[in-house]
């Protein structure tokens, strides 16, 4: 019980699985900070830690709640979101072979593209939320692993999870899902049948903007697991024990955020779907998104706080409307308390499947209206910039 398997996200998240500090009872335990641990006269570790590179008690503590939100076997927390990728694919066997998606967050391209080559990887990249393409892709050669982004970064693209997995193991692959923007609070991929998930967890998971911090779930503990905790022991991408401990209280909050969050963007998708200065909304809540069916199936509670806007008279009314913005902040990163608003393709630079006239919104918890309003005129004054 005290890992929560029968508890719900929300009492998980608000308690934090209730591990208090033995010594004095505080309600929140302490920041491990000790970086090495004495030995046992016999010269054994009994208490199970070593040295603070492979591992730390307040890490652990921050894992043990993203595994118990996603219902997974275990978890592993990095310096970053981009250190937690980059240990999957430097966990694999030189020459194997990869299939991903197109569309996904910028950072993960690039190092899919530039650096997995480098590393003796075979990377193919398909529209992943087209099942034909990526079965054929899938089946094309011995594959070890299938990376996907859903809602996918920046125009919230939706990957079929079960249709994936499926896909996956008929190939023999490992499933890779990168669900950060949908949050174990709206999709749990590995119930549908993904090996491993995961979060940048700089994003919703701490959801304030104070924390640079990577998560790994994974469906079982097995080979890969440990194949993994050991790339990030040789590697030293752990996460720091302050970090974790600001992670650990920013996911007290998770669920109600998130609702909160999905709540939102779902009316200002709505109101912003008959304004005359936008040409496209692309949010999965809305039926007329290519992924809204599939994502409606495979997620609960909500879309999501990530939506983008195709704003008439192209990429300058779009860097206009961006610039005129007073309740939004024009910043890239998303998943924050505070809304953020971003020409998209600027951050993206060459080579973006980005459109230039996109805004990408990352809903905070401000007021709709205040939300909408600021949008509203931003629009306006974009236009007649
Ligand atoms: C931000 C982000 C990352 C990278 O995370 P960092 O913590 O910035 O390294 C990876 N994937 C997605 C979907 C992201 O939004």
């Amino acid at each position: 019980m005290s890992d929560g398997q029968s508890l719900k996200p929300r009492t998980l998240a608000a308690q934090a699985l209730r591990r208090m500090d033995e010594t004095t009872g505080g309600v929140v335990p302490p920041i491990h900070v000790a970086t090495t641990y004495q030995r046992d006269q016999d010269n054994a570790y009994s208490k199970g830690y070593t040295y603070a590179r492979p591992d730390n008690a307040t890490v652990r503590h921050a894992e043990a709640v993203i595994a118990a939100l996603e219902g997974a076997a275990g978890a592993l927390l990095f310096a970053s979101g981009m250190a937690a990728i980059s240990a999957v694919f430097v966990g694999l066997p030189k020459g194997a072979r990869v299939v991903a998606s197109t569309v996904m967050y910028t950072g993960s391209r690039n190092f899919l593209d530039q650096e997995c080559p480098r590393l003796g990887l075979d990377v193919e990249r398909v529209d992943t939320s087209e099942l034909e393409g990526l079965e054929r892709a899938a089946s094309a050669a011995p594959t070890a692993l299938v990376y996907v982004e859903t809602p996918g970064n920046p125009l919230w693209t939706i990957v079929d999870i079960a249709a994936a997995a499926r896909i996956a193991r008929r190939a023999g692959a490992l499933l890779v899902v990168n669900s950060t923007s949908a949050t174990p609070i709206l999709t749990r991929p590995l119930a549908l049948g993904a090996d491993i998930v995961v979060h940048a967890a700089t994003k919703y998971l701490n959801g304030h903007s104070d924390v640079v911090a990577g998560a790994l779930a994974f469906a079982r503990e097995d080979d890969t697991m440990a194949r993994i905790a050991r790339v990030r022991q040789i590697f030293g991408g752990i996460l720091s024990p302050f970090d974790a401990h600001q992670l650990t209280r920013g996911m007290r909050t998770l669920p109600l955020r998130v609702e909160a969050q999905s709540r939102t963007a779902m009316d200002l998708a709505h109101r912003l779907t008959g304004h005359p200065l936008v040409a496209r909304v692309y949010y999965p809540g809305l039926p007329d998104h290519p992924g809204h069916e599939v994502a409606a199936r495979q997620m609960t509670g909500g879309f999501g706080g990530m939506m983008s806007l195709g704003v008439k008279g192209g990429e300058r009314a779009a860097i206009a409307t961006a610039a005129a913005v007073q309740v939004w902040t024009r910043a890239t990163s998303l998943g924050g308390v505070e809304s953020l608003i971003e020409h998209r393709a600027s951050m993206e630079g060459e080579g973006t499947p980005c459109p230039p006239n996109v805004l990408r919104l990352s809903v905070g918890l401000e007021d709709p209206d205040d939300l909408y309003d600021d949008l509203d005129a931003a629009l306006r004054a974009g236009a007649s910039a």
